[in-house]
């Protein structure tokens, strides 16, 4: 069989502990006999941060921006015990954060549904993607315990020196006060990454806040989207056959639970905090959980939603069998290579993207899975694979197809 070209290549960033043991076995089981694999390789491996003064993360974004689609491995954000571990120069910081900020992007997160793995809430038949604005409000507010009797305002002062108040509280007794803010620019990028990733994935677009209560700060996120749909994405969406739909977030939260599922759902920072918690429990298994990262420009990152496994791993060093569920990593595989084709017109490319997520899910709904699927599977007697028996199982299937 021929291998398919590609001719734009994909930016691959590796990354660390099990995770980066599955990458490989990834590569080289699924992917490199098929496709003449052009990627530009970037080593996010803990290691060569350190060795690179975390250089290599910021050119991996760089690259991003240049052609368009990343992959990336999950990697370990370094902590005190890191340093000593990795004998680290300096605590780098978390490269998921350095790259979002880069690329000013919003992060999708959906599950992968198989049958066997079924969701806690029953009629949810599709995946609810779900798109956090990852900037301000509560998690970068100002905070003050009030003592005693006393006034309370916002203020504030202009270039010029101008000064507007608005009265919070006449306290009468000791309290709590709060300050949060947000930017029109980030809500503006957080609204196109979401209208962009709607029509990447043909799927409707839901956003919800508070704007009954909250008549300016809501408000603005409300209007912010409106504007940008109106202005901008009205006719690319009736042309798509999606739609817009803004509601309050607890009509929002009612409408979710008895829905089937199948759209993306935008949530300001707290409410995706604790709205993607309890989406992806509920639908299973964060083994089974994608990430992708769309900045406004429509700049796409793939990656899997769990982190690089360490207990796993260790186990792995000692020479012991591990049973890690390499799933969300071969869906940002397919996922990346399936963007690249489509920016390419490459249509074999983008078939065999879809076959390896086919395969990937027949293998399991045959009942031949890793350990932790096998924990909470609806199917009679799975058998248990180990890392590596998995991704062979799907290989197997996966030649079916080709
Ligand atoms: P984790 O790697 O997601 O693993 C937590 C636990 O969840 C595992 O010990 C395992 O449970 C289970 N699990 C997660 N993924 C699995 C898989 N693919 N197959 C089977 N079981 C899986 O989180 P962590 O242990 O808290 O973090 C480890 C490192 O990952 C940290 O250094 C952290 O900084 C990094 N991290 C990176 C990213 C990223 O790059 N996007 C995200 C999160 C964390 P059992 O041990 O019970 O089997
Ligand atoms: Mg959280």
């Amino acid at each position: 069989m021929e291998k398919i070209k590609m001719t734009t290549p994909l930016v691959e960033m590796d990354g660390d502990e099990m995770t980066r043991i599955l990458w490989k076995m990834i590569k080289d089981e699924l992917i490199c006999p098929y496709v003449e694999l052009n990627t530009e390789y970037y080593d996010l491996g803990l290691e060569n941060r350190n060795a690179t003064d975390d250089k290599v993360t910021f050119e991996s974004a760089e690259a991003t921006k240049k052609y368009g689609v990343a992959v990336k491995c999950a990697t370990i954000t370094p902590n005190a015990a890191r340093m000593t571990e990795y004998n680290l120069k300096e605590m780098w910081k978390s490269p998921n954060g350095t790259i979002r900020a880069i690329l000013d992007g919003t992060v999708f997160r959906a599950p992968i549904i198989v049958k066997g793995i079924e969701p806690c809430v029953r009629n949810w038949k599709k995946p609810i993607t779900l798109a956090r604005h990852a900037y301000g409000d509560v998690y970068k507010a100002t905070e003050m315990k009030v003592s005693g009797k006393g006034k309370a305002e916002i203020v504030f002062t202009d270039e010029n020196g101008n000064e507007t108040r608005e009265l919070i509280h006449e306290f009468k007794g000791p309290g709590v006060l709060q300050g949060q803010h947000n930017l029109e620019g980030s809500i503006e990028s957080f609204a196109k990454s979401c209208f962009e990733y709607a029509l990447s994935t043909k799927q409707d677009l839901w956003f919800a806040t508070k704007d009954t209560i909250s008549k300016k700060y809501d408000h603005t996120f409300k209007d912010i989207f409106n504007e940008i749909f109106e202005n901008e994405y009205k006719d690319k969406f009736e042309a798509a056959g999606i739609t817009y739909f803004y509601t309050l977030i607890d009509d929002a939260v009612a409408r979710v639970m008895k829905s089937e599922g199948g759209y993306i759902w935008a949530c300001k920072n707290y409410d995706g905090d604790v709205m993607s918690d309890m989406v992806s429990s509920a639908f299973g298994s964060l083994a089974m959980m994608t990430s992708v990262l769309v900045s406004p420009q429509g700049y796409y990152e793939y990656e899997a939603a769990h982190g690089t496994v360490q207990r796993h791993y260790y186990k792995h060093l000692k020479g012991e069998e591990t049973s890690t569920n390499s799933v969300a990593t071969i869906f940002a595989w397919s996922g990346a290579l399936r963007k690249r084709g489509e920016l390419d017109s490459n249509e074999a490319l983008v078939k065999y993207a879809d076959n390896l997520e086919k395969a990937t899910i027949a293998t399991i709904e045959s009942g031949k899975m890793t350990k932790d699927l096998a924990l909470i599977t609806s199917i009679d007697n799975p058998t248990v694979l180990n890392s590596e028996g998995f991704i062979k199982a799907i290989r197997e299937e996966l030649d079916k197809l080709n």
